[in-house]
């Protein structure tokens, strides 16, 4: 039975990493699997791979950037006994002990791996407009978090995309920054609680552009305008922007445990008490369970409960 694994963490973002070190230092060997580098989606070390400068995760007064902060944690675990590997699962088996784990072909009638206990970190990813260029300007302009990103645009012009919460209470906390903050939406209501709206409409920083859709991102090395369309008239024209904050949802991954594992509505996983999830022995732990914090902070913070949880129910469960 040697080829068990204690903990098997998949994902490697600050929850993922975290709990890594945790369960390192616990003499716990983990074994975790970070994903494949070619995957945009759910890149080797999560959504902090996709930005710039952070300049809010404790410990780094004169900020870092997002993927020397990843090395940081992945060093950290590695240095420790954590074993990492760039391999993608493709399908996961919750109904046998000790669960099951593939990589590569899912019909494969092996599973490349086997573990007693499973803390998935797998994140979550800011839905996209998908226009060209978008993606490059991540970090350059382009950006999907207000909270990380909106120190940098003080005194300038930026726009926000969509016409939910999110978008609603990001414009908002962004004319705290900003001269002017401009919310596209492309329709003439908004799907945002009333109070939040009211708000908003209030905030003489904060305008609406009513019927609209960016239609193109524009900038060579940084963002320097977009393009929007009138969804009525379709008129396109130019608006001189230095910051577009997507904010137009977010899609955790949990396709691999659907049906394996309790989801929301939203699709997020149902974790408590801790990290657990509904299956004993399999805990989650980042953004795929938050629906509302989504910081790198506060996914460390988890995944450093979901390695105290895992080797609390190792002890209770396995190694007895
Ligand atoms: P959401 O409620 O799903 O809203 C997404 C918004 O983006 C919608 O207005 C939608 O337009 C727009 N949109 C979607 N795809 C688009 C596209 N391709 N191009 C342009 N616009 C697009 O997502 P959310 O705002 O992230 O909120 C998610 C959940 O979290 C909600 O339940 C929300 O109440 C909650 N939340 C709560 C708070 C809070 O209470 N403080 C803060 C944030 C989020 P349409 O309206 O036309 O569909």
């Amino acid at each position: 039975m040697s080829d068990i694994h204690d903990v098997l963490i998949i994902g490697s973002g600050p929850a993922g990493l975290t709990a890594a070190i945790y369960c390192a230092r616990a003499s716990l060997s983990p074994l975790v699997l970070e994903g494949e580098p070619s995957s945009t989606s759910d890149q080797p070390g999560g959504q902090l791979m996709l930005t710039t400068e952070v300049e809010n995760f404790p410990g780094f007064p004169e900020g870092v950037m997002g993927p020397d902060l990843m090395m940081r944690f992945r060093e950290q675990a590695q240095r420790f006994g954590a074993e990492t590997r760039f391999e993608k699962v493709s399908r996961v088996d919750l109904s046998i002990r000790p669960f099951q784990v593939w990589v590569g072909d899912p019909d494969a009638a092996e599973p490349t791996y086997r573990a007693h206990s499973l803390i998935v970190a797998t994140g979550a990813q800011s839905l996209m407009l998908g226009l060209d260029r978008e993606r490059e300007l991540l970090g350059h302009g382009v950006s999907t978090c207000a909270t990380c990103d909106g120190f940098f645009f003080r005194g300038h012009t930026v726009a926000v995309v969509g016409g939910g919460d999110s978008a609603v209470e990001e414009a908002t906390f962004l004319t705290k920054f900003a001269d002017k903050v401009v919310l596209i939406h492309r329709r003439d209501e908004l799907r945002a609680s009333k109070i939040m709206q009211d708000r908003a409409f209030a905030n003489p920083k904060l305008e609406m552009l009513w019927n609209h859709e960016v239609v193109e991102v524009e900038g060579d090395t940084k963002l320097s305008g977009v393009k929007v369309r009138n969804t009525q008239s379709g008129e396109v024209t130019d608006l001189a922007v230095t910051g577009l904050f997507v904010a137009i949802g977010h899609r955790p991954n949990t396709d691999l445990f659907r049906g394996q594992l309790a989801l929301d509505d939203e699709g997020y996983l149902v974790t408590g008490p801790g990290t657990a999830t509904d299956v004993a022995g399999v805990f989650a732990a980042g953004d795929v369970q938050d629906h509302t914090y989504k910081q790198a902070i506060t996914a460390a913070g988890s995944g450093c409960m979901a390695a105290l949880d895992a080797e609390k129910w190792l002890e209770a469960n396995v190694h007895v």
